[in-house]
């Protein structure tokens, strides 16, 4: 097995069975050979420094119904808000008097924040802090929507292509929702120039290890820019409250096998993998993860923003406790940068 992973980091790429083997291996030390491997992969490429993102959530209001989703349109107990302008401008002010060069707006599909309030908001932030980057994760729209919001002066857009086989897709989402256009967005963001992330949920309900598989391969394909990882955790408010959290492990592999894919490429430790596990954030950075995204949302709405239960938000989660997170990463090596991190081969 150790061979595979060592044509995984000199050729970037491995026959199907060797994936399978790798996901599915109990073999303590050559899982932690694979993640030894990533690691040094990580530190020729970024030395020990991690990359800082200020996630402001915009809103958590959405017109879509994925059942994983505690934001979905049918949960009536969230009690749903939208940032303004201003709240969002005083959010970068904060970030930016903090170190942060990148600010990452996120929220649910919200019609009542059109496009062209979007555009608006991103040419403020662009004239306001012309060295920062602007990263938006807003869902699913039109060729000529994201065209328009990289034209205003975004540069990354992030979205989750979540599973790459249709019938998965279909067990996670209503019928008006499809993996295939989900896949069209992700090839019209990198089409238009936007630095795009993508990724999945591990353990999502009835996900297998062929559909991981799958999703590996649709990644090797697409070269994005960023790709997120994370572990599925149940809602109580969502029809799949009753599954069982994804596996930290299996999510710590996924993570080393794009960083050897992938020696450049932007990964995030994420914060449902810090949620998960006290442990979880190092573990990621260990594993060949060099991107952090604290909360920088005020501090009101950010219980709102519950994606999934417990999910974290204080401390070295949050904006204001970069402190924290720098004495946590030091206590394994690394530190923030403050650079602005754009993806470069
Ligand atoms: N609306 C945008 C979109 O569709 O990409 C951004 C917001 S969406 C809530 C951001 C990400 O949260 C999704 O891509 C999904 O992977 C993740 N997410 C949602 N519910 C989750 C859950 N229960 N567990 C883990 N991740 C979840």
């Amino acid at each position: 097995m150790k061979t595979w992973i060592d044509s995984l980091r000199n050729e970037h790429q491995l026959p199907t069975q060797a994936y399978k083997e790798l996901l599915t291996c109990s073999d303590a030390d050559t899982i932690e050979y694979l993640h030894q491997q990533a690691r040094e992969v990580s530190l020729s490429h970024f030395n020990n420094k991690i990359y800082i993102r200020g996630l402001i959530e915009i809103s958590n209001c959405c017109k879509n119904d994925c059942y994983y989703c505690g934001i979905r349109k049918s949960n009536s107990i969230v009690e749903r808000y939208r940032l303004s302008k201003e709240q969002i401008l005083s959010c970068c002010k904060e970030g930016y008097e903090l170190g942060f060069r990148t600010f990452v707006m996120q929220g649910g599909e919200d019609r009542a924040q059109s496009v062209e309030w979007v555009v608006e908001v991103v040419k403020d932030i662009r004239t306001t802090y012309p060295d920062c980057a602007i990263t938006l994760s807003l869902g699913e729209l039109s060729y000529q929507d994201y065209k328009k919001l990289y034209d205003a002066g975004a540069n990354r857009f992030l979205l989750r292509h979540e599973t790459f086989d249709s019938s998965h897709y279909k067990q996670l989402h209503p019928d008006n929702m499809s993996a295939e256009h989900r896949q069209q967005c992700l090839r019209w963001l990198k089409e238009i120039g936007f630095q795009t992330g993508t990724g999945i949920m591990v353990g999502s309900p009835f996900q297998t290890i062929d559909n991981i598989i799958d999703d590996i391969q649709f990644i090797y394909d697409l070269k994005p820019q960023m790709i997120g990882i994370g572990p599925f955790i149940p809602h109580k408010d969502t029809p799949f409250a009753k599954y069982n959290a994804g596996s930290i492990e299996l999510t710590l592999r996924l993570i080393s096998i794009f960083r050897l894919m992938f020696p450049s490429v932007l990964i995030p430790s994420t914060t449902a993998l810090a949620s998960l596990g006290n442990d979880g954030r190092l573990r990621g950075i260990l594993a060949g993860a060099n991107v952090v995204m604290p909360n920088l949302s005020p501090c009101d709405n950010r219980k709102k923003y519950s994606l999934y239960n417990n999910k974290a938000a204080l401390g070295s989660e949050a904006a204001e406790g970069l402190a924290l997170l720098n004495d946590q990463l030091k206590t394994i090596g690394y530190e923030i940068s403050f650079e602005r991190g754009d993806y470069s081969i």
